[in-house]
C-alpha cells in the first residue's frame, strides 16, 4: 500500500526524503474515485519519476453553487487498494488541512481563455483548478507532474500557468483512457445509469464524425458532430466545436492542420466532457 499522508507535515516529511536520497518525484493530482484514466497516469509518473505522488482532494474551491460538490463519489480506501504497487505515496488532506483560514485571501487567476467553453458553462472553475494545482505543485516539489488529455482545456491552462508563473514542475501529458465502447473513463460515469451510459457514447461518437469529416475542412467536421447530437435530443448539448491545440481558440472556417474537437454535454443531470484530435484540411 502507498504511505498515506494525511497532513502538509507528513507531505514535507516524505519529500524531504525523497529529496536527500536524490530521487525525483512525479506528481498526479487527482480528486480521487480512481479509475483506469487516473492509472494511466500514475504508472507514467512511475516511469519518469523514481517516487510517485498521488494526491486525493476533492476541491472546493473548483466547484460552483449548485454542483456535485457534496456528492462527488469519496472512496479513499478503494483508491489506496487501487493504487497498491503503484504509487509510493497519497496526499489526502482534509479541506481545512488544505485551506485553514477558510476562504482564500490571494487566488490565480486564469485570464481569457478560462471564461471560455468549461469556464463559461462553470464559472470560476478554473480559477479554483489553477490556485490548488498551484498550491499542490509548491506542496510536493515534483519534478514532473501528469495530467490526461481527457480535460483539455485544464491542460491548456495548467500549461500556461506553468510558464506564465515559471513554475519548476515539468507537466507531462497522458492520453485518454476509454471504455472498449469509447466512452471517456470519468468518475463522473458512475452517476450514469445503463441507458444514459449509452447516450453518454454520443459525445466520442460525435469527435469520431468530425475526425472523419476532417478532410472536407472544418465547417463540415463541426456539422458532423453536431449532427450526431441532433440525433439524440435526449442529450442536451453544451457545446461541440473544434479548438487550435495552441490557443485554445475556435478554428477559422478555412483552418488546416491539426485541431481538437473539445465537447461537453449533459445526460440527465451529469456533465461530461470529452475531447479528440481532428486533421483538418
Ligand atoms: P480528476 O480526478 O477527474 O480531477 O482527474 C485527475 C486527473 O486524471 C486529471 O489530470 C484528468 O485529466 C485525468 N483523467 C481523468 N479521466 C481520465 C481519462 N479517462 N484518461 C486519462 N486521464 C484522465
Amino acid at each position: 500500500m502507498p504511505a498515506l499522508l494525511t497532513t502538509i507535515a507528513d507531505l514535507h516529511a516524505w519529500t524531504d526524503e525523497q529529496r536527500s536520497r536524490d530521487e525525483t518525484i512525479g506528481f498526479v493530482p487527482t480528486m480521487g474515485a480512481l479509475h483506469d484514466g487516473h492509472l494511466s497516469l500514475v504508472r507514467r509518473a512511475g516511469e519518469l519519476a523514481d517516487a510517485t505522488l498521488v494526491s486525493i482532494f476533492v476541491n472546493p474551491l473548483q466547484f460552483g453553487a449548485g454542483e456535485d460538490l457534496g456528492k462527488y463519489p469519496r472512496t479513499l480506501d478503494a483508491d489506496l487498494a487501487a493504487l497498491d504497487g503503484l504509487a509510493d505515496a497519497v496526499f489526502a488532506p482534509s479541506v481545512d488541512e488544505m485551506y485553514p483560514d477558510g476562504p482564500l485571501e490571494t487566488r490565480v487567476t486564469a485570464g481569457e481563455v478560462g471564461t471560455w467553453f468549461e469556464g463559461a458553462a462553470r464559472p470560476g472553475h478554473f480559477d479554483g483548478v489553477l490556485t490548488v494545482v498551484a498550491k499542490l505543485f509548491n506542496l510536493a516539489q515534483a519534478d514532473v507532474a501528469v495530467f490526461g488529455q481527457k480535460d483539455a482545456q485544464q491542460v491548456f491552462l495548467i500549461e500556461r500557468m506553468v510558464r506564465d508563473l515559471s513554475i519548476p514542475t515539468r507537466i507531462e501529458v497522458a492520453p485518454t483512457v476509454r471504455g472498449a465502447d469509447g466512452l471517456a473513463l470519468s468518475s463522473r460515469n458512475r452517476y450514469l445509469s445503463d441507458e444514459q451510459r449509452d447516450l453518454a457514447l454520443t459525445l466520442s461518437r460525435a469527435i469520431r464524425a468530425a475526425a472523419e469529416a476532417g478532410s472536407q475542412g472544418a465547417e463540415a467536421a463541426v456539422a458532423a458532430g453536431r449532427a450526431v447530437f441532433d440525433a439524440e435530443p435526449t442529450v442536451e448539448l453544451g457545446y461541440f466545436t473544434l479548438v487550435a491545440p495552441n490557443t485554445f481558440r475556435e478554428v477559422a472556417p478555412g483552418a488546416t492542420g491539426p485541431a481538437r474537437a473539445i465537447v461537453a454535454a449533459r445526460v440527465g443531470t451529469t456533465r461530461l466532457i470529452d475531447n479528440g484530435l481532428v486533421t483538418l484540411n
